[in-house]
């Protein structure tokens, strides 16, 4: 059975998006089975941008959230239940010293001033957070009054079902290409999807670890010039004592064929068919 996103909280959302004019951002955490949520946004609403990161936290993203608060004037940021990252921000609380300090200061420390001591007042708090979090940056830059609604979403599958063996996609935003990147693939489900940037990218990593224990990372990249970023950007992973005592496998980048929708079967180019029929 596929895991799939409750029919009432689709057309909620869809209700919600059909009162909004124009293009969106919305932020979430990188479970693959919010992936038919954010796909579901970027078919209604073209020229969107999604932002997943571990938790949907955006503390750590401040590029990436000034960027959409320049573009953007109405955002969705959520939450869901039984988050895996979540669990891991109650953990650190407890136990700091296993914490990378980018990683407690900017994502665990929000949450415990608040006096979250429980997955469900994490999960409970965090659109709020993230919320306050994008209109400061709003105000910081004088962008305006921002329209922000917030959700935190069932997510109806028990965690004992997720499979053992998974992999963690890691990509950067482009507008308008979310549902057309290798890896966003809603029925797919053995892979997780990072897509930040890549400046806030190892401390969604190291939490994506910890929380999921994948056991490879596939970096994606959408473009040559993106592909030197992505290169040197793994090499930094492969050194790193905090991503590497969970014995990670850091694949090297692939270049992406953008523009090729996932899901849909590719037609074989000539030189494909030509081989195929030797
Ligand atoms: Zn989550």
């Amino acid at each position: 059975m596929g895991l799939t996103i409750r029919d009432d909280f689709m057309s909620m959302m869809q209700d919600e998006l059909s009162g909004i004019s124009g293009a969106v951002f919305a932020t979430g955490c990188m479970d693959r089975r919010l992936t038919k949520i954010f796909e579901s946004i970027m078919e209604s609403k073209p020229g969107s941008t999604i932002i997943r990161t571990a938790g949907g936290f955006l503390n750590c993203s401040e590029a990436a959230v000034e960027q959409l608060v320049r573009d953007y004037d109405t955002g969705i940021v959520t939450s869901h239940r039984g988050c895996g990252a979540a669990k891991v921000v109650v953990g650190a609380e407890k136990d700091r010293g296993q914490v990378p300090t980018d990683v407690f200061e900017q994502v665990v420390n929000p949450f415990a001033m608040k006096g979250c001591t429980s997955n469900m007042q994490v999960e409970g708090n965090s659109p709020e957070m993230q919320k306050d979090f994008i209109e400061r940056i709003a105000a910081q830059h004088d962008l305006g009054k921002k329209n922000i609604i917030m959700r935190c979403m069932d997510t109806p599958t028990p965690l004992s079902e997720r499979p053992a063996v998974t992999e963690l996609v890691i990509t950067t935003p482009l507008k308008s290409r979310y549902s057309e990147l290798p890896g966003v693939n809603p029925n797919d489900d053995t892979k997780y999807y990072l897509h930040n940037d890549l400046s806030s990218m190892k401390c969604d990593i190291w939490i994506a670890v910890t929380a999921i224990k994948v056991s490879s990372i596939q970096p994606i990249s959408q473009s040559k010039a993106e592909n030197d970023m992505m290169v040197r950007f793994t090499e930094s992973l492969k050194n790193d004592p905090d991503i590497q005592r969970f014995g990670v496998r850091v694949n090297p980048p692939r270049l992406s064929d953008v523009g090729i929708k996932i899901g849909i079967p590719q037609r074989p180019s000539v030189g494909q068919r030509d081989r195929s029929r030797l």
